[in-house]
């Protein structure tokens, strides 16, 4: 049987670094505050104007690796260098109120999820093509050369993966991509 997205109130957003997926999800939430947004926990340095607590947890590697050891991450893993993962005990508190609950991580991530969570819809998010998705990055202005080589190498091995996804949607026109991932969380179009 194939996935419907009515089936899990847990979606997943997986997709290169670059691809949008932050700008998809900032509008998400705008026109649909109900969706709990899952915030990680990460031992990359913060970005210009990123704040402790808001778009991520910001550790460092001795707390994340205690954390990982308590089972403290209902996932994990290592990008381009740096430790991301999801804390566990808020999306379980989510999921048992039944709330809408967005994860927005990497591949390994997503695949480790699909296997505790196989009710998880997950959507991949790609982009028109692997040059405007370099373009995309370098346009941001927020990683070092070096980073930015890491995520373009790591995109390649992401997109190679996208057909294990449920969905997959091309983020071209921003305001079309939008309008496919709120089909896909169940909200009408408008
Ligand atoms: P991610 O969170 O996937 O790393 P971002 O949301 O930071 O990506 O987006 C990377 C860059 O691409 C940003 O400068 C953003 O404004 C731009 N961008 C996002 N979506 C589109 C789109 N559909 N068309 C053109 N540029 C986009
Ligand atoms: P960035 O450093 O650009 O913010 O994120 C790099 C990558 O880490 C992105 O692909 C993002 O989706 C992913 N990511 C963010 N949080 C998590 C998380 O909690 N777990 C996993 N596995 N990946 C994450």
């Amino acid at each position: 049987m194939t996935s419907q997205p009515s089936q899990g109130k847990l979606i997943l957003l997986t997709g290169p670094s670059g691809v949008g997926k932050g700008t998809l999800v900032e509008e998400l939430l705008k026109r649909h505050p109900e969706i709990w947004l899952s915030i990680s926990a990460t031992t990359r340095a913060p970005r210009t104007g990123e704040q402790d607590g808001k778009q991520y947890f910001f550790f460092n590697k001795d707390s994340f690796s205690e954390l990982i050891e308590n089972g403290g991450f209902l996932e994990w893993a290592e990008f381009a260098g740096n430790f991301y993962g999801t804390p566990r005990k808020p999306v379980e508190e989510c999921l048992a109120l039944g709330r809408k609950i967005l994860l927005e991580i990497e591949l390994e991530g997503a695949r480790q999820v699909r296997k505790s969570f196989p009710n998880a819809f997950q959507v991949f998010l790609a982009p028109p093509s692997l040059i405007e998705l370099e373009r995309r990055i370098r346009g941001r202005d927020m990683d070092s050369e070096e980073a930015i080589q890491a995520r373009l190498e790591r995109a390649r091995e992401e997109m190679d993966a996208k057909h294990e996804f449920d969905a997959i949607v091309v983020n071209d026109d921003l305001s079309l991509a939008l309008k496919e991932l709120e089909k896909f969380m169940g909200f009408e179009s408008f």
